[in-house]
């Protein structure tokens, strides 16, 4: 898989062994942002740092796995309670006069958001290419949020393509279970049987 480097410049110390090691030259820039161009993906950057500031990602994204109705159901259920018990928390926090309560509010809203967050990424708002991610941010178009502005979200849907939907429908074959079927334009790109991803499917 074509990869290149990407550095976390939070975690960068600066001036230090991947700007030697680089046999291209792609980690010395101005702007402390590897140059893509010239990056091979090589990884000796990434071996080299002594922070763990540089990872490698792949040119293309992966589909993302298909979670099953059941599970999204639960899991977007106990979300909505999540959130409920962050506004809750808040509430309180903002509302009480005792230091300490508001410190634990905070804390417990805090704690809230956080499973909230894992339990959106377990509900299949995982990856950004899924076309449940790109659907979220199409509404969000719509309807922006304070949290994501309509500018971000489209953005975000230019640049980064859905890569679980067909373009185009027809009859195909999954190499995993040797299921033959038909998909409309635009559906979801997945195995009906097996539930296997875009990239096990053979257009026939
Ligand atoms: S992966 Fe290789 S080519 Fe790319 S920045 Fe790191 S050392 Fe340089
Ligand atoms: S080796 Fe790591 S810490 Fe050093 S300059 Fe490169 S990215 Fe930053």
């Amino acid at each position: 898989m074509k990869k290149f480097a990407v550095r976390n410049i939070r975690l960068c110390t600066k001036d230090c062994l991947c700007l030697y090691v680089c046999p291209t030259g792609a980690t010395d820039t101005e702007n402390s942002i590897i140059d893509i161009d010239k990056c091979t993906g090589c990884g000796d950057c990434a071996a080299a740092c002594p922070s763990g500031a540089i990872s490698l990602v792949p040119y293309d994204y992966p589909p993302q796995q298909k979670k099953s109705e059941r599970v999204c159901s639960a899991v977007m259920n106990l979300a909505k309670n999540k959130a409920a018990e962050e506004r809750t928390a808040e509430n309180i926090a903002s509302e009480t006069d005792d230091k300490n309560l508001a410190r634990l509010m905070k804390a417990v809203a805090r704690s809230s958001r956080l499973v909230s967050e894992d339990l959106l990424r377990e509900g299949g708002y995982m990856l950004p290419q899924s076309s449940i991610s790109q659907d979220l941010l199409a509404s969000l178009l719509e309807n922006p949020s304070a949290f994501i502005p309509a500018e971000n979200a489209r953005k975000i849907l230019e640049s980064i393509k859905c890569n679980d939907r067909v373009e185009k429908g027809g009859k195909f074959r999954c190499s995993v279970c040797f299921h033959e079927f038909e998909l409309e334009d635009g559906d979801e790109h997945i195995c009906p049987m097996c539930h296997s991803s875009k990239d096990k499917l053979e257009r026939l």
